[in-house]
C-alpha cells in the first residue's frame, strides 16, 4: 500500500520539514500491525515527492482473529485503509496536527499538492469517491482496476488508484486522508468505541459540520453505529464551533445576562415546576437539561420521583453532575435521578415511561430542518402524557437593553419565534399526534409585545 505526497511548492524539499522526516534518508517504523516507511523517491528544489510505504503483516493480521475465509482472501495488506489512518496519526501526527519546529507558518499555509493513493477501496464507486473530495476543493482523477484482467467480463473491482490535488495547507489534505481513507473503505481493523466520536470531531474541525456528505461520512466513519453516530451528527449539527462545549457555557452565561435583571429563570423554573405539579406528573424526564437548572429544583422538591436529564453537550452534563453534587443529597435522593448523553432529534428507547417531558429553551437551538425529526422523537416515540415546551418570544427582545447576538438572545439559537408562529407551530404538532394544547405566558407581560418567554403546555 503506497501514499505519495508531491509539492511544487518552492523550495518544495520544505516537505521534509513538515513532515519531519529528512528527504536524504529512509526511514522504518514498527507499527502493531506491520511496519511503515517513509522515503522520497524525487526531492528537488522545484518537486518533491514523500512516500508512505504500509507493509501490513497478514500473518498478524491472521493472528488478530475472524472468520477463516476472510482470515486468507483479505485485501487488507493491499489497499489503503484504517491501517493507513493510523500510520498518518502515528507517523506522521506532527504534521497531521500542523506543526512545524522549524517552519511553523509554512505549516499553516496553502502549498500545491498531489496525494497519490495505489490502491484505494471506494465502496460507492468513483462517484461517492468524489462527492467526498470535491466539495473540499480536490481535483479528483481515479483510474479503476478490473476485477480480473484475464476475464474482463467480470467487469470493474471497487479498487481505484487515485489522484487528488489541492492547494492546501498539509495537515488539512492529511486530516482529509485520515478521516475519508477508512469512510470510503467502509470497514475498520479495530473496534470502534466512544473515543472514536472525539477522533472525527478533532480531525473533521473546521471542514466536516458544512460538509454535504457529513452525514454518511459520519455514519461509515463510525462504523455505522447508530448510538455514536446519532452523537456525533448532532454534536456536529449543534454548532460549528470546535471547542462546542465551552462555547455552549459561555453562550449560556450571556443570555442568563440578559434576561438576569428579571430573574426570568427564577420565573421559569417557577411555572414549569407549578405546571408539572398541576399535571400529576411525579417522573420527569428534562430534555436538554443543559447544565441542570431545573434538575437541580425538581430534585430539592420531594413531590418528584423520577427525574431524568438528557442533554447531547458531555460537557454540559458535566456541569451539571458537580452542581447536583454540591446539593449534599443523601443516597435516598440521589436514587432519584439520572444523567444520559442522547441527542433529541434520534428515536431513544430511554425517552420512554415519563409522566411528563419538559423542554426548557431548547427548540430554539435545534436547526429548522431538524424540528419534525425531534417533534416524533417526543410526541409519536417516547409520548409522555404531560409536555410543556417553552422558548423565547421574539416579539419581546425590543425590550431588552442589549443583545449581544444582535436580533437574538443566544448565539447559537437557530430562531426564535413570535406569539403567534409558536402558537401555530404547537397546535399543528397536537393535532398531528393527538394531543391538546394550552399556552401559557411567562415573565412579566406586556400589553403589547407579550411575555418574554412562551410556554406550550401539552397533554395527551
Ligand atoms: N434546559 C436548560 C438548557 C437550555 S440550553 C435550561 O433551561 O437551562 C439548550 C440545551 O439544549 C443545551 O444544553 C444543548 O446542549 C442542548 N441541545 C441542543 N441541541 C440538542 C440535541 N439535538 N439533543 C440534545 N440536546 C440538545
Amino acid at each position: 500500500m503506497l501514499l505519495t505526497i508531491t509539492t511544487t511548492h518552492s523550495p518544495a524539499t520544505e516537505l521534509g520539514y513538515l513532515l519531519h522526516k529528512h528527504p536524504d534518508r529512509c526511514q522504518s517504523f514498527a507499527l502493531s500491525f506491520g511496519k511503515a516507511h517513509i522515503f522520497y523517491p524525487e526531492a528537488s528544489r522545484e518537486k518533491c515527492t514523500a512516500a508512505l510505504l504500509l507493509d501490513v503483516d497478514p500473518v498478524k493480521l491472521v493472528r488478530g482473529g475472524g472468520t477463516r475465509l476472510k482470515q486468507y482472501v483479505s485485501d487488507r495488506p493491499y489497499v489503503a485503509s484504517s491501517f493507513l489512518s493510523v500510520a498518518i496519526a502515528q507517523v506522521l501526527s506532527t504534521a497531521l496536527g500542523g506543526r512545524c519546529k522549524d517552519l511553523p507558518e509554512l505549516a499553516q499555509t496553502p502549498i500545491p499538492l498531489v496525494a497519490k493513493l495505489s490502491v484505494l477501496p471506494c465502496r460507492g464507486g468513483e462517484e461517492f469517491l468524489r462527492q467526498l473530495f470535491e466539495p473540499l476543493g480536490y481535483s479528483v482523477s481515479a483510474e479503476g482496476h478490473s476485477l480480473d484482467e484475464k476475464f474482463p467480463d467480470w467487469g470493474q473491482s471497487q479498487y481505484f488508484t487515485v489522484e487528488l490535488q489541492h492547494t492546501l495547507p498539509l495537515s488539512d489534505l492529511l486530516s482529509h486522508l485520515y478521516v475519508l481513507i477508512p469512510v470510503l473503505d467502509d470497514d475498520k481493523h479495530y473496534w470502534v468505541g466512544d473515543e472514536e466520536i472525539e477522533k472525527l470531531l478533532r480531525h473533521g474541525e473546521g471542514w466536516l459540520t458544512t460538509h454535504p456528505a457529513r452525514e454518511q461520512i459520519t455514519r461509515r466513519y463510525l462504523k455505522r453505529q447508530q448510538r455514536l453516530t446519532r452523537l456525533a451528527l448532532a454534536q456536529l449539527i449543534e454548532s460549528d464551533d470546535p471547542d462546542l462545549d465551552s462555547a455552549e457555557e459561555s453562550h449560556a452565561k450571556e443570555e442568563a445576562a440578559v434576561e438576569k435583571p428579571m430573574s426570568l429563570n427564577q420565573q421559569r423554573m417557577d411555572a414549569v415546576i407549578a405546571a408539572l405539579k398541576q399535571s400529576n406528573a411525579k417522573r420527569v424526564i428534562d430534555l436538554g437539561c443543559g447544565q441542570g437548572n431545573l434538575l437541580k429544583m425538581l430534585l430539592k422538591d420531594g413531590f418528584f420521583e423520577q427525574i431524568t436529564g438528557v442533554d447531547v453537550s458531555y460537557r454540559a452534563l458535566e456541569v451539571a453532575q458537580e452542581r447536583l453534587d454540591r446539593l449534599r443529597l443523601t443516597r435516598n435522593q440521589w436514587e432519584r435521578v439520572q444523567l444520559i448523553q442522547g441527542a433529541l432529534t434520534y428515536q431513544d428507547k430511554r425517552f420512554s415511561g415519563y409522566d411528563a417531558a419538559t423542554v426548557i429553551e431548547v427548540i430554539e437551538h435545534l436547526d429548522l430542518p431538524r424540528l419534525g425529526a425531534f417533534e416524533r422523537v417526543l410526541f409519536e416515540f417516547a409520548q409522555p402524557k404531560t409536555v410543556l415546551v417553552t422558548t423565547p418570544n421574539i416579539e419581546y427582545n425590543i425590550k431588552f437593553e442589549k443583545l449581544p447576538a444582535g436580533k437574538l438572545r443566544h448565539q447559537d439559537h437557530r430562531f426564535e419565534w413570535t406569539r403567534s408562529q409558536f402558537q401555530n407551530w404547537a397546535n399543528q404538532v397536537a393535532k398531528s399526534f393527538g394531543y391538546t394544547v394550552e399556552f401559557q405566558p411567562i415573565g412579566t407581560e406586556d400589553p403589547e409585545v407579550g411575555s418574554p418567554t412562551q410556554m406550550g403546555v401539552f397533554k395527551r
